[in-house]
């Protein structure tokens, strides 16, 4: 009796999704085709250009450099992506320094050990998180591809408790505005930018349009906590669901005061990058958004969900602006949260890849392997 079919014979195969030997063989239930470790690591950077020129508290752009990440072993290729974020400190070159400087590593890296694998990433990466996440992603890929298994199934999600996500409306003039929330009509809810002297326009150009609901986000753009709560009980009375980082990151003190005193979720974003943040935040806060390119890729993520639920917060997942390969992989997680605003991809007017669709807003996840992605 060959191996396979003393495993079929005791119903093993087909219980596990692998099985690992004691020589450290992987076996996937078909022949022992994974042997010894080592990855080959290349990228390429992608320009992606936005369809409206994309304004928020911070600042404008047309196009974003995103990093594409490539992790091959075995014949299998794993994809990840880095959004750098200059709110982080991230560019492309630091992001593609980190990347360069990784390629080392990768030779000696198993990628079965994926959390210890995980673990020498975040070290490399020193505080890099978007070049952290392309790496981390590109390796969670690869582990469901060589286990021919979507992500969320390895992690016995359901694919049907996927949320709807927000579409986001960047600032601008309200005719622009109005315009925008207009070719937004296949979304159901809206996630609109503010955070500028002109909040109380751009909300009114939203509802000229719209009655559907809509949430807000300042990008800490109000700087005084009386000024934000006029702001925000001004938004409560247009129907807004919650208000995502409404003061600068650091001002605790003044966020929890005026959590206290509003009748709509505070969600933190920028407040909060990885599991670390957290605990300080559960009486600021109700709630956390985490996005990958902050975190430093899918499992920082799935820790993060994990704590942030035990501390009885709200979960949002968001995005930077990012192709299919990042907004995939972020939706592979995607059933267990509260609030998805997973739009990066359908903001850009040459996604060279696809991957997770969108049916009226809900996030429709797909059976392929690992994030689900393929070139377009
Ligand atoms: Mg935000």
């Amino acid at each position: 009796m060959n191996r396979r079919d003393f495993f079929e014979r005791i119903g093993v195969i087909g219980l596990t999704p692998f099985l690992v030997s004691a020589a450290g063989t992987v076996s996937c239930g078909r022949e022992e085709k994974f042997k010894g470790k080592g990855m080959n690591l290349r990228y390429e950077v992608k320009r992606i250009f936005l369809k409206h020129t994309w304004t928020i508290s911070r600042g404008s752009s047309d196009y974003k450099d995103n990093v594409i990440v490539y992790l091959e072993k075995d014949r299998i290729t794993g994809i990840g992506e880095a959004a750098p974020n200059t709110r982080y400190n991230e560019t492309t070159e630091s992001t593609i320094k980190v990347i360069e400087k990784a390629k080392e590593l990768f030779k000696e890296i198993d990628p079965w050990k994926y959390y210890d694998a995980g673990m020498e990433i975040k070290n490399l990466c020193d505080g890099q998180t978007a070049a952290k996440a392309a790496l981390d992603i590109a390796l969670m890929d690869w582990i469901g591809k060589a286990l021919e298994v979507p992500l969320f199934k390895m992690w016995g999600l359901d694919p049907h408790k996927t949320p709807i996500t927000s579409f986001s409306i960047g600032i601008d003039t309200p005719e622009v505005v109005a315009q925008k929330t207009k070719e937004a009509e296949p979304y159901p809810i809206l996630k609109v930018k503010v955070g500028r002297e002109n909040d109380e326009e751009i909300i009114r150009a939203v509802r000229s349009v719209t009655d559907k609901p809509i949430r807000v986000d300042a990008n800490e753009g109000w700087k005084d906590k009386e000024i934000a709560i006029k702001k925000i009980e001004w938004l409560v009375k247009q129907g807004v669901e919650f208000i995502e980082q409404p003061m600068p990151a650091e001002m605790l003190e003044e966020t929890k005061w005026l959590k206290e005193r509003v009748e709509v979720p505070i969600i933190a974003d920028e407040a909060v990058k990885t599991a670390a943040d957290i605990p300080k935040l559960a009486e600021v806060y109700d709630g956390i958004n985490i996005k990958l390119m902050k975190a430093g890729g899918l499992q920082e993520a799935h820790r993060m969900i994990t704590l942030a639920k035990t501390l009885g917060m709200k979960v949002m997942m968001g995005c930077m602006i990012e192709t299919s390969v990042g907004i995939s992989a972020a939706a592979q997680l995607s059933p267990l949260i509260d609030y998805a605003d997973l739009d990066g991809n359908l903001l850009i007017k040459n996604d060279p890849f696809t991957g997770v669709k969108v049916e009226k807003g809900k996030l429709i996840l797909n059976d392929k392997p690992g994030i689900g992605v393929e070139k377009v």
